[in-house]
């Protein structure tokens, strides 16, 4: 059985991918499971720097593009002889440019080390639970990965958690052009910055909920 994932955020390219993958892997009549993945942990793991991505049996073969179907059925014959790309953000961008566009909410915590800034945090991982929106890696954006920096400026929101008033996650996306649509600091709720006490109270990270919906219903 080949392994073959295709790593992108579902937008048209993605989709023309993934159809020319199932049309190589039908004319090559060999038995394949096919994975789509969509999450950016994932990618800065792999080394996903550009989408959509294709990967067979654990080796990355393309990046940014969409290849042929003959091209994929030439990946899949010489499978056995590919040369795996290490993973992490060492890796070159085959295509800055890419199609991939998450339309929804996307999250930014400063996740920083402090109470609020785990506070932050904790709030856009329980928004995420609740369908509110998308968790996205701040340091992938500071790291000026593009595909990081791409998916935040096509996003139809973007909701930035900051912890306190330095406002690092707000300042991070700006200095990358993008604007925020919704921001909270967590010290304005009254929750007083504490650098020893990283595990954050329930009531704190509620408090901190309740002001992003209510800034939400306005956006
Ligand atoms: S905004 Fe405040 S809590 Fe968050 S990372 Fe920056 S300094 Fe730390």
């Amino acid at each position: 059985m080949v392994k073959i994932e295709i790593f992108g955020l579902g937008c048209e390219n993605c989709e023309r991918l993934e159809s020319r993958v199932k049309a190589a892997v039908e004319q090559l009549g060999i038995d394949a499971n096919i994975e789509k993945i969509e999450d950016f942990e994932t990618f800065v793991r792999r080394g996903i720097t550009a989408t959509p991505g294709l990967a067979v049996d654990e080796n990355i073969f393309s990046l940014g593009r969409v290849p042929s179907v003959d091209e994929i059925i030439g990946m899949l014959r010489k499978k056995s002889t590919s040369v795996p790309i290490p993973s992490g953000l060492g890796i070159p961008v085959v295509n800055p440019t890419c199609g991939c566009s998450t339309t929804g909410t996307m999250i930014y915590p400063c996740s920083g080390g402090s109470n609020v800034g785990q506070i932050s945090n904790e709030a856009a991982k329980a928004m995420v639970v609740r369908g509110l929106g998308k968790f996205s890696c701040l340091a992938g954006v500071g790291a000026h990965g593009e595909v990081f920096i791409a998916s935040a400026k096509k996003a139809g929101r973007i909701v930035v958690i900051d912890g306190c008033a330095t406002r690092c996650a707000y300042k991070m996306l700006k200095h990358v052009g993008i604007e925020p649509t919704v921001g909270v600091v967590v010290t304005d709720l009254g929750i007083e910055k504490d650098y020893e006490r990283l595990d954050p109270s329930p009531e704190d990270v509620r408090k901190t909920i309740n002001l992003l919906e209510e800034k939400l219903d306005q956006n």
